[in-house]
Formats: structure tokens, sequence, C-alpha cells
């Protein structure tokens, strides 16, 4: 059986970005392996600006973006593997690859990083009624369509769902010469960015309309039109508000999905919030050796948050294989409570931590001049006001080593929202 130190599963930003830590970190011996013709994940079909202002201080595109980080794998000559499909890990670190040339091989890995990415919640998932024409497709498929091989998806379409990647096609078909009549989204507030709101819906004139869903699709072989209905409160459709539209293409935008069935079948602890796996400070899953990052771990709003990330994962899986790890000896739980729906990560060891530790959340609903508070069992120890937050946002907070210091009993930390005074 081959063995090798790190296992990559994954080349797109989370995997780059952390093979490259873990080889500045001091591991020869690292695996990528991609399932895909080429890496940088699904940053090759995000043509559009946007990418890399945190970390470059530029306005990249996606490929751009993924260049930068492709670029350092190859100088550093780190080994990978395209069109190779991970298939199964068992919870030994056995990896079992696929591809075309070498049919399937189990390579043994020290430790390994989970960097598979998300996808898009299909329509199998929605429940939407009709026939099952064609012209319904997740955004993300028509964007590959579009941005990788050059097929027009539709005329006339209706976007279902506000995520980023449907505001981000109601731009590209636009400018495509597509009419875009209406985005449509259950929830009363967007999933999607505010800034791919104005730039993507409010600068070319298309509708948002919240608290709507699609009631009926219609056309057999290809879809029509459909009908839009408000939702109340309970997100059912209100009677006598049904609207119809014309439209050949419906792009639905419900939704990010972490990709872990490899995860679920190592045996590795899920959270059912984000449904990505448990981890501790290190990134690391129940599972030890076993590292996890980027939207595999939790579906991220942007991909500089996803590299940062995935270099802590390079850097903590480097110091698993080389035997640096910092000794953890008392676990302490961090929860969302009161509007924070979750934290990555959910444990942390206080000796074992950096000396400061980002944890990153999302909130439950918009809420207006709050506050997020944290609190050590039950002891209020950082207050952030925030005059606005968004589901569609991931927050943060950051924990200092020296402050959980004054705590050596600590059981707890609790991130939570109050309202201002
Ligand atoms: C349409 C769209 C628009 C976006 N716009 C922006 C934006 O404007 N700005 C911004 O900052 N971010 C944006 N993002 C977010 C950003 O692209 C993601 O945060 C980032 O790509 C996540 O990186 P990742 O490596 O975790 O996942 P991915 O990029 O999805 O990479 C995961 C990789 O793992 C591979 N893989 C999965 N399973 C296996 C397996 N079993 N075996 C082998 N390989 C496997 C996949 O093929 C893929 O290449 C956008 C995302 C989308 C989808």
């Amino acid at each position: 059986m081959k063995e090798c130190d790190v296992v990559i599963i994954g080349g797109g930003p989370a995997g780059l970005a952390a093979a490259a830590a873990a080889r500045k970190n001091g591991v020869e011996d690292i695996l990528i392996l991609e399932r895909d013709s080429r890496l940088g994940g699904i940053l090759n079909q995000c043509i559009h600006n946007g990418f890399g202002l945190h970390t470059f201080k530029e306005e990249l595109t996606g490929p751009e973006y993924a260049a930068r980080y492709i670029r350092e794998v190859l100088d550093m000559k780190i080994p990978y593997r395209l069109n190779s499909m991970v298939v199964d890990i068992n919870d030994k670190k056995q990896v079992t690859v696929i591809n075309r040339e070498e049919g399937l091989e189990v390579i043994q890995a020290k430790a390994i990083i989970l960097a598979m990415g998300c996808r898009e919640r299909p329509r199998g998932a929605l429940n939407t009624p009709g026939y099952r024409p064609a012209g319904i497709y997740t955004a993300g498929t028509a964007q590959r369509l579009m941005n990788i091989e050059g097929y027009m998806v539709g005329k006339e379409v209706v976007i279902l769902g506000s995520g980023d990647i449907g505001l981000i096609m109601a731009r590209r078909l636009t400018l495509e010469g597509a009419k875009v009549k209406v985005v449509a989204e259950l929830m009363p507030y967007s999933g999607g960015l505010k800034r791919n709101i104005v730039q993507c819906l409010d600068d070319y004139g298309i509708p948002l309309k919240l608290s709507h869903t699609v009631t009926n699709i219609e056309g057999k072989e290809r879809i029509t039109g459909l009908t839009l209905a408000e939702v109340g409160p309970d997100r059912k459709p209100v009677p006598g508000t049904e609207e119809h539209y014309d439209c050949d293409t419906l792009l639905l935008s419900c939704g990010l999905i972490p990709e872990n069935e490899l995860s679920r079948s190592m045996g590795i602890d899920m959270n059912p919030v984000t449904s990505g796996p448990m981890v501790n400070d290190r990134l690391q899953t129940g599972l030890p050796g076993v590292f996890a990052c980027g939207n595999v771990l939790h579906v991220h709003d942007l991909v500089d948050y996803v590299s940062e990330e995935a270099t802590k994962a390079g850097e903590n899986a480097a110091k698993y294989v080389l035997g640096h790890e910092a000794q953890a000896i008392h676990t302490v739980t961090l929860k969302g409570e009161n509007g924070v729906r979750y934290t990555v990560p959910q444990t942390l060891s206080p000796e074992a931590m950096e000396d400061l530790l980002t944890v990153r959340f999302r909130v439950a609903d918009i809420y207006k001049n709050r506050s997020i508070v944290v609190s050590f069992d039950g002891k209020e120890v950082q207050r952030i006001p925030k005059r606005i937050m968004a589901p569609g946002e991931m927050e943060q907070v950051i924990l200092q080593k020296k402050k959980l210091a004054e705590f050596p009993d600590l059981k707890e930390i609790v991130i939570r929202t109050e309202e201002e005074a």
C-alpha cells in the first residue's frame, strides 16, 4: 500500500492553501487528490470579480484568485492527481481513490485534510410541484454551462432562491442578453451577501421578491411558465397571491450542502446545523489526524476566509505528522445561543490553542443594533456592537488565549446576540 504523510481530498482553494501551509511547515510528502480535470475547485467557473479583497487587497476573478494558490503549489512541487475521485476513507486513514490510468488504489495517510467543498441543493430536495421539464437548473450548473462549456441556458428566466450563486447568475444572464424577470426568495431575507444584491439585482433593475415561492411549474418538454405566490410566516403559500410568469428557464439557488459523504462513512461526528464535521480549535475532527477546512466544514461567504482557515488546517496537520502538536489537557465547549446558529470550532483546548483563535458563525435572522456577546461560564467577557447582521454574511469573534488563562476551570463559552439597551 502506498503511504503518504498528508493526503488532501479536494484541490479547490481550501485544499490548495492547506497543501501550501503543510509544506511550509515542514511536510515533504503531500498528495492532493482532485476529481475534476483541473485544480482550483468551484472558482474556475466564477469568472466575476470580487475575490481576494481581504487576502490580496485586490479585486480578482475566481480563476485569478485560484491561480495564485495553484502557482504556489506548483512552485513548491507539491504532487497532485487530477481526475481522481476519492471513493472511501476508513477510520485507519486509508484513502481509496480511483482514476482511469491507475484504477483503484488505497493510500495509507498519516494525516488527512478534508477539503471537498459543497454542492447545491437540487430540485428533488425542494419539492416544487409540476412535471419534470427541461430548463430547470441549479444556479451553479447554469454557471458551469455558461462560463466553462459556453452554452446559453435560456432567454426568459426566473430564479428561485437568493443565494449568492443565484444573484451572480441573475447579472451574468442579463449581461448575456437574457431577461431575468424576478428572483423569488422563500425567506423574509436574502441568503446572499448585501453587496451581491446591490451589484447583481439593483444595478440591473431585477426585482427581488422576499417571502415568495414557486407553487406551480408549467410545461412538459421544456418549462413554459410558473406561478409564484407569497408565503406566510409558516412558509406556506397565501391563497390569492399567485402571479404567473412566462419563462423558459428556472434557476434554483436554494442553499449549499457540504459534501460529507466520505466524512460520514469514516464515522466522524457531524454538526447537524453546519452539516460539516465537528472540529476543535486546530480544525481536527473527532478522528485524530483528520482535519477539515473550507466549504466542507461550513459554507463560507468569502473565499478569503476559506484560504485563511485552510492554512491553519495545513499547519496543524503538519504539526500532527511531525509530532509537534501542543498537548491538549482539557476541553472547552463552544455554543451559539439567541440568534447565533452555530460556531466553528465547536471545542477548544486552552493549552493547545494559538494565542488568538477566530471563531466563525452565522446568525439566524436579520438583526439591527444588536451586540455579539461572548461569555465564559456565564460571565460576559466581550461585547461587540453591530449595526446590522444577516444570515448571508459570516460573523466572527476572536478569542485570546491569555484571557482564557484567567478562567482555569472554564467549561463553556457561549456566543449570543443581545439587543442593545
Ligand atoms: C457561484 C459561486 C460564486 C461565488 N462568489 C464568490 C465571490 O464573489 N467572492 C468570494 O470570496 N467567494 C465566492 N464564492 C465562494 C468560494 O468560491 C468558495 O468559498 C470556495 O470556492 C470554497 O473552497 P473549497 O476549496 O472549500 O471548495 P471548492 O472550491 O468547491 O473545492 C472543492 C474541491 O474538492 C473536489 N472534491 C470533492 N469531492 C471529492 C472527492 N471525493 N474526490 C476528489 N476530489 C473531490 C471538488 O472537485 C472541488 O474541486 C462563490 C462560490 C460560488 C459557488
